[in-house]
């Protein structure tokens, strides 16, 4: 790289707070922090030119669980802790609803739909016979009522004639929702660099290296590289987990007005524009979609066009794109929150949920390193 003096001394000079990765968990950081504290000096690197990781890839779901995704939690991780993560969910998305306007982010309040295979039976009867339960824990943690709704299916024949409708989930556009909050932090005086790679730090002398063997010293480092995170700090829990996602032409009659989910999680899909994106399905290839670089695979694409066959039938024809995204994931679906020394911390591992929790996440590493 062909570096000025200029360039470089603007890149290194150091500054408070240094966060490496401008998606949504290191921008919302930024913002929270500077809305806390404007006199610190906040500066946010990213290896991408422009933010490059999976918040401008995702599907753009405002959800914060379905009810199979939930049991499932509850199972793993207890009743609490999986209550509590659906919290931050709910307070995410409505801190996010205030720092970026809905209309601006393109927000649908279309509500969430869950089907069900229809040979799933046991798992339909375990949902349904849970929504009462359920409902009572939303109210009590979230204030809502009637949260989960068993529901004819009356639009895809080819699932279960038992779906399960919440209210309260929604779409957005996830590249107007990372542009509002790019704005929004150059206006309170963050800066962000862009094509900046880090390979190494040097915590022992608070040191960056990047990719072009700049350096950059930090005072206060905080890590916001979600599911990259195990390239320059393998001693986290946070594992890479690809994600496939196509989005068709627009289609006459699209039968798709809400957020769905199916098969726990795996897959979601929803309309955008008369047009149809699904995506998911790494179950299919667990190992194989555990890796953190981009791209696309035979199996898990046939896959999601089988799917989308089901819900449109000839869609598959109508493909406009493909892509992939990187998640963060680990053995546990809690969030990380973590100092690594007195200078260094972690965000990260936010699973499938970094719409819904990234902006939650943000306050609480601004608390962190505010409350110093
Ligand atoms: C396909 C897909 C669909 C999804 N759908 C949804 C959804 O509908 N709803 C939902 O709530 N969540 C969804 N998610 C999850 C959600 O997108 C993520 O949880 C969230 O975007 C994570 O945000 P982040 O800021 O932590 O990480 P990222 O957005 O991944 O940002 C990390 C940033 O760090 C940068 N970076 C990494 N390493 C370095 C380095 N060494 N040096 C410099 N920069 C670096 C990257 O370039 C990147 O910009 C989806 C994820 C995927 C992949």
């Amino acid at each position: 790289m062909n570096y000025s003096f200029w360039e470089k001394y603007f890149i290194e000079s150091p500054a408070q707070v240094t966060i490496i990765g401008a998606g949504i968990v290191g921008l919302s950081t930024a913002i929270s922090i500077a809305e806390r504290n404007m006199d610190l000096t906040i500066k946010v690197l990213d290896r991408g030119h422009l933010s490059y990781g999976a918040s401008t890839k995702n599907a753009g779901f405002s959800c914060f669980g379905s009810v199979s995704e939930i049991l499932d939690d509850m199972q793993a991780n207890g009743e609490e802790m999986c209550m509590d993560i659906v919290k931050m969910r709910w307070q995410g998305l409505s801190k996010l609803k205030e720092r970026v306007h809905p209309e601006i982010m393109e927000y649908q309040a279309c509500g969430g739909i869950e089907f069900f295979k229809k040979t799933d039976v046991e798992t339909i009867e375990v949902c349904t016979q849970a929504i009462p339960h359920l409902n009572e824990l939303m109210e009590g943690y979230l204030s809502i009522k009637n949260c989960y709704q068993s529901k004819p299916n009356t639009t895809l024949s080819a699932f279960d004639s038992t779906t399960i409708f919440n209210p309260y989930e929604g779409t957005i556009n996830p590249v107007k929702m990372m542009q509002e909050l790019y704005k929004k932090a150059i206006s309170l005086g963050i800066t962000i660099i862009f094509g900046i790679e880090i390979n190494d730090i040097r915590m022992d002398d608070h040191l960056l290296i990047t990719k072009d063997n700049l350096h950059i010293n930090y005072q206060k480092l905080i890590l916001c590289t979600n599911g990259f995170t195990q390239r320059i700090m393998p001693e986290l829990a946070v594992f890479p987990a690809r994600n496939q996602v196509l989005m068709t032409l627009p289609l006459a009659n699209n039968p798709l007005a809400a957020a769905c989910h199916y098969d726990k999680g795996y897959i979601y899909f929803r309309q955008y524009k008369n047009r149809i994106l699904i995506g998911g399905g790494r179950n299919l290839d667990l190992d194989g979609e555990m890796t953190d670089n981009f791209g696309l695979t035979d199996k898990i694409q046939h896959y999601l066009l089988d799917i989308l066959d089901s819900i449109y039938p000839g869609a598959s024809t109508q493909i406009d794109h493909w892509w992939s995204g990187i998640m963060g994931v680990g053995p546990s679906k809690y969030p990380i929150i973590k100092w690594l020394d007195d200078s260094v911390l972690a965000g990260v591992r936010l699973g499938g949920m970094g719409v819904a929790i990234g902006s939650y996440l943000g306050e609480q590493l601004a608390e962190e390193v505010t409350n110093l």
